[in-house]
């Protein structure tokens, strides 16, 4: 999609802090950091939000969870845990309408969010 600063980034169009890619996903460090450690994963496909997905995605996003698990798996700061968000819509404060999970680790966090 034209504009969409996470396609150019998915397309490599944009340089990140790459932390895993394969033919489906891409991974990078969030450049605004909200923990030690913070990456955004996303479909390199475009879509808007976690409320503009259909039945057709649900294999892309077990991908999605499976490779967070790997993520975690690879930084030692998140041995104790971490934490997957996902901001839908105006709402939930998202602000990039390309569909994206953060993965957020190395401190511990509270509940409920803010
Ligand atoms: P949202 O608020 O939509 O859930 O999350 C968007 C995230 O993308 C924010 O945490 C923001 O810091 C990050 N972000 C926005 N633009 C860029 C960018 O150009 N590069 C990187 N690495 N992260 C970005
Ligand atoms: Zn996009």
């Amino acid at each position: 999609m034209d504009n969409c600063i996470f396609c150019k980034i998915g397309a490599r169009e944009v340089s990140s802090y790459k932390v895993y890619e394969d033919e489906e996903i891409f991974a990078f460090k969030d450049v605004n950091p909200q923990a030690p450690v913070h990456v955004v994963i996303i479909p390199k496909k475009h879509m808007g939000g976690l409320n503009d997905i259909s039945d057709k995605d649900e294999k892309m996003l077990g991908h999605i969870q499976v490779a967070a698990s790997k993520i975690a798996n690879y930084f030692p700061e998140m041995k104790n845990g971490f934490r997957i968000v996902n901001n839908c819509g105006i709402d939930g404060g998202q602000t990039v309408l390309h569909m994206h999970y953060h993965l957020l680790g190395g401190r511990s966090f509270n509940w409920p969010p803010g």
